[in-house]
């Protein structure tokens, strides 16, 4: 058994790279410098800090050990581009500890997502009344179908480049976000894709699909499973798997009128006007004007992340959860006034 202080014990997982953030949120509250006595308490300290990080609890209990994380082969990454093996394995294994505990927290499904087309959920939503699928809305249906969604603002490492990534834990699937924006419509197609991935059987159990951010929202290449989690999106969203939406007239390759149009056709189309714009940029790949339509369309720029936890905290059932399992989540699901 180690007799490594507590801040040894953060040096040693400093030295893995891991963020400061990370091993903060992960730090239980009730440690103190009288616990360092106590060879117990010592313990328990790197057993929830192992269970956290997903790492390894006897590389924590040696103090001569390096911290080694417990996943990397359940993730198939999208999108790599220098990412070391240890970095994927932290974002597996930081993922899948927060997947284990939504799931816990979360009422067992009643419906199941696999299998279901793409247009049989769009119809559900614009059944239940809504003009057009938003983000609100596919949030709602992800809970409903006990599929939890975050938006994670703690990371394993100091820089990250997650866009989105689903964990399926057991036979039960969650969806962590990664990218951060202030508009409605780029998150949804992000939570719409992750979904496409749940609905198409891309994941099976006890695996993850890690998606890094590419160089636009949709820029695939030669992936399968990333085209048709794409096209997915797009129809959940659009109707259309693939949607064409051009300038039909001079001015529409400005931000503004882009905005006015899109505003004005939304309710006919039965697009959010915020899709309508990307989807004009993914039809373009002028995505210079289609972000700038973003800026027009929506009242306020506000970080969507705050939207998204909001539903989260109300959502996860956290009363027979641990106490250190709940500040962690906490933590990682931030402040609202951050
Ligand atoms: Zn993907």
């Amino acid at each position: 058994m180690t007799g490594e202080s507590g801040r040894d014990l953060r040096f040693r997982l400093r030295g893995l790279g891991l963020s400061d953030r990370a091993i903060s949120a992960a730090w239980p509250h009730w440690w103190s410098e009288d616990a360092e006595a106590s060879a117990s308490a010592r313990a328990e300290l790197r057993f929830g800090i192992a269970r956290r990080l997903g790492l390894d609890p006897h590389s924590l209990l040696d103090d001569r050990d390096e911290p080694r994380f417990l996943w990397r082969e359940e993730a198939r990454f999208k999108h790599l581009s220098g990412e070391s093996e240890r970095e994927r394995a932290g974002i597996t294994s930081f993922g899948r500890a927060i997947a284990s505990i939504l799931v816990s927290a979360t009422s067992p499904p009643e419906g199941d997502l696999a299998g279901v087309a793409a247009r049989d959920l769009r119809e559900n939503v614009l059944a239940s009344g809504g003009q057009f699928v938003t983000l609100v809305d596919l949030l709602s249906l992800s809970w409903a179908l006990a599929v939890p969604v975050v938006h994670l603002r703690v990371f394993p490492w100091p820089q990250k480049r997650m866009a989105a990534m689903t964990v399926r834990v057991g036979g039960r699937s969650t969806v962590l976000l990664g990218k951060d924006s202030a508009y409605p419509a780029t998150i949804a197609f992000y939570l719409a894709h992750e979904l496409g991935h749940i609905a198409l059987e891309h994941v099976a159990a006890d695996r993850q699909i890690v998606d890094l951010e590419g160089e636009t929202p949709a820029a695939n290449g030669g992936d399968e499973e990333e085209r048709d989690a794409d096209a997915f999106a797009l129809e959940l969203l659009t109707g259309a798997p693939e949607p064409t939406v051009l300038a039909t007239g001079p001015g529409w390759a400005h931000g503004r009128a882009l905005a006015h149009a899109a505003l004005e056709s939304a309710q006919e189309l039965r697009i959010e006007p915020g899709t309508l714009a990307l989807a004009y940029g993914h039809s373009t790949g002028d995505w210079q004007t289609a972000n700038a339509a973003l800026g027009n369309i929506y009242a306020a720029a506000r970080p969507v992340w705050t939207q998204v936890n909001a539903i989260a905290r109300q959502q996860l059932e956290l009363g027979d959860q641990p106490v250190d399992a709940v500040d962690f989540l906490d933590a990682v699901l931030g402040e609202a006034g951050e």
